[in-house]
């Protein structure tokens, strides 16, 4: 059982019951998900969690659903991958990479998916449902397919082909609109209250963000239970942003850390920036934009936790970076050509971004570093496509000479 007590509202703290609900009817803030934590401290420790399954539910005593085999596929448990060669090249002593790129859609979005699927089974829908910037729509698909439900998948109608692919391979029923993201979540908010399906990140969204919290708390078992110094985390609504740093906090209010000084730094590509600029510009208030960027899975003009974003940045000492975007492609060959690992336009954001807080000094070199790679590089293979130019020979040995003396004399 989770140790969930009730919905509360983040805005006049009233609260309701376990139920699919993400607003308030009174004053239409934000619902989340309110634990017993002093049920949860009572049970859990380094030795529960270690002993757990090598996925997201081994911290299930700080999840709010029952894990439920019929839905797993197993998320979570990522590499943290130390970094040699791009620390070398930034001047760090301790940078990490955390690789969500490979979990079994390749994002990070199959985490809130696992949580939020595995809540609406137990609210015994039949049916789950999303609207997508492309990577959730992949997660909800293929979760659907496992636990042999439906799934109804709403896109913006331009999303990256590897994205609306690694969608439609599961079947589900995929309802490519004629507008943007805002738009796309804006039609999918009404059909949630017409429709009887699980919404993951609308009627069912408090369970949903609560699948983030284990980015933090993965980060912070695999640095050998301790907090970094920073993060760079690419964000789009920024509940990602925000539930990493619960995560941190919550292991330490349970005794699993130490003291959490971790400084939380937001990226965002130029073309949808609104919680950056905002932060900019020193305001609470996140205007909305129209997105135009590259960095699709980030396009989210109006966003949900913008406002609980920049309150995270303020609370940590953090800060917000916008990486321009023409240096999206570059970072993300960056961390391909140090690393071998090949993230997606939202990772090309991240690594920009990091690349800019060393650069101004709000990275200092010897400071733990944390940067989240949430997406794969397969799916969005339009941003890098000009790497493609292998040497053309004959097959015979003076062809290949011939080629490779042309290639490096050229
Ligand atoms: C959805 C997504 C994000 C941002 O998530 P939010 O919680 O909406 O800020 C970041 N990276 C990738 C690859 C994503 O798909
Ligand atoms: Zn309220």
């Amino acid at each position: 059982m989770a140790y969930t007590s009730s919905l509360r509202c983040r805005e006049c703290g009233r609260e309701y019951a376990i139920e699919p609900l993400n607003v308030c009817d009174f004053c239409f803030g934000p619902l989340e998900v309110v634990y017993d934590y002093d049920a949860i401290a009572r049970v859990i420790s380094r030795e529960r969690i270690t002993s757990g399954p090598l996925t997201l539910w081994r911290y299930r005593d700080l999840l709010p659903a029952d894990h439920n085999e019929t839905i797993d596929l197993q998320a979570g448990f990522t590499p943290l991958i130390r970094s040699r060669n791009l620390a070398k090249i930034l001047g760090l002593d301790e940078l990490y990479i955390k690789n969500d790129s490979v979990n079994p859609s390749y994002s990070f979005k199959d985490r809130v998916v696992a949580v939020a699927s595995a809540k609406a089974l137990e609210f015994g829908f039949d049916t789950i449902a999303c609207a997508s910037t492309g990577n959730l729509a992949g997660a909800v698909a293929a979760h659907a397919a496992r636990a042999g439900i439906k799934a109804y998948i709403f896109i913006p109608a331009d999303l990256e082909h590897g994205k609306v692919l690694g969608a439609a391979i599961y079947d589900p029923t995929l309802v490519a609109v004629d507008g943007t993201y805002d738009d796309v979540n804006r039609l999918c908010s009404e059909l949630a209250d017409k429709y009887p399906w699980a919404f993951v990140n609308i009627n069912v969204r408090p369970f949903y963000a609560d699948g983030s919290k284990t980015l933090g708390y993965e980060v912070a078992e695999q640095l050998g239970w301790r907090a970094p110094a920073h993060t760079v985390v690419p964000a789009a609504s920024g509940a990602m942003f925000t539930k990493i740093w619960k995560g941190l906090n919550e292991f330490h209010d349970l005794g699993l850390i130490g003291p959490v000084h971790t400084r939380m730094h937001l990226a965002q590509a130029r073309g949808c920036s609104p919680i950056v600029e905002a932060f900019l510009d020193d305001r609470f208030v996140v205007k909305p934009v129209r997105p135009n960027t590259v960095a699709k899975s980030l396009a989210i003009g109006n966003p949900a936790d913008g406002y609980y974003a920049l309150k995270v940045i303020e609370a940590s000492g953090g800060s917000g970076v916008i990486a321009e975007e023409e240096e999206i492609a570059a970072g993300i060959k960056l961390l391909a050509q140090t690393e071998g690992i090949f993230t997606e336009a939202a990772g090309g954001v991240a690594i920009s971004g990091l690349k800019r807080l060393v650069e101004s000094g709000q990275i200092k070199p010897d400071e733990p570093t944390v940067v989240y790679i949430t997406g794969n590089g397969l799916k969005t293979t339009e941003v890098v496509a000009d790497v493609v130019n292998p040497l053309r020979i004959v097959p015979t040995v003076s062809s290949f000479e011939e080629a490779v003396a042309a290639r490096v004399g050229s």
